[in-house]
């Protein structure tokens, strides 16, 4: 039976409220616990025991901070029910339809509820990016990057805006606190972010903030939360500690009893202030109910070794403030982690990559070991290294697939035909055509926005003198994509096909990026409309070369890279974790106010948490930086990270690599090295 093997406290997390009759639905639950003591693994039990028991699976809310850990939990939910409800399974059918991010949940809804508050149903969503060249856009018009060189740039803009809009504070104090050196500019900053909100409504696009923001005021009036309230007998929500404040106001919003809303999280693992979360939410939830929420703590770690609990909990002990207690665990052995020092990243790419191989030869596959970095760019050398070796990688939250300009340029086809308001899309397109330039683009960007209907207003305009049939091919494709004729995703074929010529013109390596569209197309295959493809897309794109996206890589082996941030709630038999120095982690970034360096304390505790049987925190003495010394070096040369405490340094087997290696081996090493330097440069802009 699937709940003997859970231990008490994560059984009674499991069967809270659910006794007797699974129709009956519990109050308030919160589980707090720390890394590894099966917090994910309880609250797939829990849906599934909701299930068995009786609860109708399109009832039930569920979300994760990503797509994955959402497909991933979806995964569980089902194997749990199948293997107790066997051929009934059938209830599972449609299980789990609302499971997913808060965001990609947030832009389901406000489809549903669009004429109810006022929005155009065929809304389309900006990522990050997007919404920084909406703003850039909007600088350019106010002229204040003109004027004034120091103006912030756009993606500082964009970081204040959202920190005001998540954390609900006003401009001037997130200034204060968090951006002192723009507090000279708040008028400007102000006027920006007036109109950048004016913009987006007049194109009709939202981006990732608004999903929460708009989704908060819907929920903020009665009568919708009651309805959304009433669509969801259980609301149950995973690492907790990395929601915000927008996010709490709407769980309240829709279950203000806290009936059936179960929320899970671990305060140590807190990392996305940035982006305004607050651990104090999971500090504040017991109360917000009355009577109080239920907690449940779990204390037994079932992921790592004795001895790698033993080094992180060594590393959490110093944060200030904590609430989940020291972790313990049945799982001795004899393996320490390792403190490894090496002399500079070069070194240190080679170390991770032979002791990787070394690790797959001892029959260990290269996907269940991790190399995780505090910051995208340190892992530049190993990637080099890597695709030098033919090691097979995959990377998490760093530049992907979707980031690159042809696939962003197919993108942005779809979302013009979607939405032919997205200004943004659209700028993007006209000025792949030949003879389109910023101002004509502008131009005619501006006839369209003026205009009931906007294709409409397209199709009547003359033709830029040096484009003419260029312009009437755009103009038709996006008229045949929004007449629907084609169907999803036949469609895209169209986009393709206009695309294609101009993919020709723009860029030499053509083929290998018509070969990545075709990937996208199977991709969009996978989607049931363009508007569900485009929305889960946007929010959270799968990473084209993993298996995620269910396509080419699905049976090979690959090693896995990524930043810490991405690694959340995941796990892996062996990880190394790069660049344990001060200035990469803590992050020279962070070095000002307690709390972030608190914050980078919490992240390097996330890295360690991460590991099964082995853990290799890697030390390079020199490290490359990106600003530069008085002489002129990139390199600087970097102590063992200040969160390593002294004590613990005993306690690591510590080694030097390599350890012994003549001169003539390092030189024949040396000439070993053989990069393409060309391609690499190319690939710096794709
Ligand atoms: P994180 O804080 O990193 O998100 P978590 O608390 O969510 O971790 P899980 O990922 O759910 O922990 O579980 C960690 C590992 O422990 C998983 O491999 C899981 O299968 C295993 N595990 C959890 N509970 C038990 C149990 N009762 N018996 C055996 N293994 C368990
Ligand atoms: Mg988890």
């Amino acid at each position: 039976m699937y709940l003997e093997k859970l231990n008490p406290q994560q059984r009674m997390a499991v069967e809270h409220g659910t006794l007797t009759d699974g129709s009956h639905i519990a109050g308030p639950l919160l589980v707090i616990a720390g890394a590894g003591s099966g917090k994910t693994n309880t609250l797939a039990h829990r849906v599934a025991h909701l299930i068995v028991k009786g609860a109708d699976p399109r009832r039930i809310l569920l979300m994760t901070f990503s797509r994955r850990a959402a497909a991933e939990m979806a995964r569980r939910v089902e194997r749990i029910c199948r293997n107790v409800l066997g051929s009934n399974a059938g209830v599972m059918a449609d299980a789990l339809a609302w499971s997913g991010t808060f965001h990609g949940i947030g832009a389901r809804l406000l489809r549903d509820y669009a004429q109810q508050i006022g929005l155009d149903a065929d809304f389309t969503i900006h990522d990050r990016e997007d919404s920084a060249d909406l703003i850039n856009l909007i600088r350019h018009d106010l002229g204040f990057s003109k004027t004034e060189s120091r103006f912030p740039a756009k993606g500082t803009c964009l970081a204040i805006y959202s920190r005001a809009v998540n954390s609900e504070t006003a401009l001037d104090q997130v200034l204060r606190d968090a951006f002192p050196w723009c507090a000279a500019w708040e008028k400007q900053l102000r006027e920006l972010f007036a109109c950048y909100v004016e913009a987006k409504q007049s194109q009709n696009v939202l981006d990732y903030d608004d999903l929460l923001l708009y989704w908060a005021q819907m929920v903020g009036e009665s009568v919708i939360a009651e309805d959304i309230g009433s669509r969801f007998d259980h609301v149950l929500v995973d690492e907790y500690q990395d929601t915000n404040r927008l996010q709490a106001s709407i769980l309240m919003a829709l279950k203000p009893q806290g009936q059936g809303l179960t929320v899970v999280g671990d305060d140590a693992q807190s990392i996305y202030s940035f982006r305004a979360a607050t651990v104090r939410n999971i500090l504040d939830f017991p109360a917000a109910f009355s009577p109080p929420a239920n907690i449940v703590t779990l204390d037994r770690n079932y992921r790592s070794t004795q001895p790698i609990l033993t080094a992180a909990n060594a590393v959490i002990d110093l944060a200030s403030e904590r609430f989940t207690k020291n972790l313990w665990t049945e799982r001795q052995s004899s393996e320490r982690p390792r403190l490894v020092t090496v002399r500079d990243e070069a070194e240190q790419a080679r170390y991770v990559a032979d002791k990787v191989l070394d690790n797959r030869e001892e029959g260990l596959k290269l996907k269940q070991q991790a190399v995780l970095f505090r910051a995208s760019h340190h892992s530049g050398p190993l990637e080099v290294e890597l695709t030098r070796r033919n090691i097979p990688f995959v990377k998490f939250g760093g530049l992907k697939f979707l980031d690159s300009a042809h696939v962003k340029d197919m993108l942005a086809a779809l979302r013009f035909a979607q939405n032919p308001r997205d200004r943004v899309a659209g700028f993007r397109l006209m000025q792949i055509l030949p003879g389109v330039g910023p101002s004509t683009a502008q131009k005619a960007l501006d006839l369209m926005s003026e205009d009931a209907s906007p294709l409409s207003a397209l199709a009547a305009m003359p033709a830029p003198p040096r484009s003419g049939e260029d312009w009437t091919d755009f103009v038709s494709m996006l008229q045949e994509m929004k007449s629907g004729k084609a169907g999803w995703p036949a469609e895209i074929e169209l986009a393709r096909q206009w695309y294609a010529p101009h993919l020709e013109r723009l860029h030499e390596d053509a083929a290998t990026r018509q070969a990545d569209l075709l990937q996208l197309e199977q991709i969009a295959g996978g989607y049931a409309s363009r508007e569900r493809f485009l929305t889960e897309l946007t929010l959270d794109p799968p990473d084209a070369t993993s298996d995620q996206a269910g396509v080419p890589l699905l049976d090979e082996d690959y090693l896995i890279l990524s930043t810490i941030h991405s690694a959340k709630g995941q796990e892996w038999t062996r990880v190394f974790m790069l660049n344990v120095v001060d200035g990469c982690i803590p992050s020279d970034l962070a070095v000002g106010a307690t709390a972030e360096i608190e914050e980078e304390r919490r992240l390097l505790y996330v890295a360690m948490t991460r590991a099964r049987d082995g853990l290799d925190l890697v030390v390079p003495q020199r490290f490359f930086t990106y600003g530069q010394n008085a002489q002129g070096d990139r390199h600087v040369y970097a102590s063992r990270s200040r969160f390593i405490p002294a004590t613990l340094l005993q306690f690591f087997e510590a080694c030097s690599w390599p350890q012994v290696k003549s001169d003539a081996a390092a030189q024949a090493q040396a000439r070993q090295v053989r990069i393409d330097v060309g391609a690499r440069m190319r690939g710096m802009w794709r």
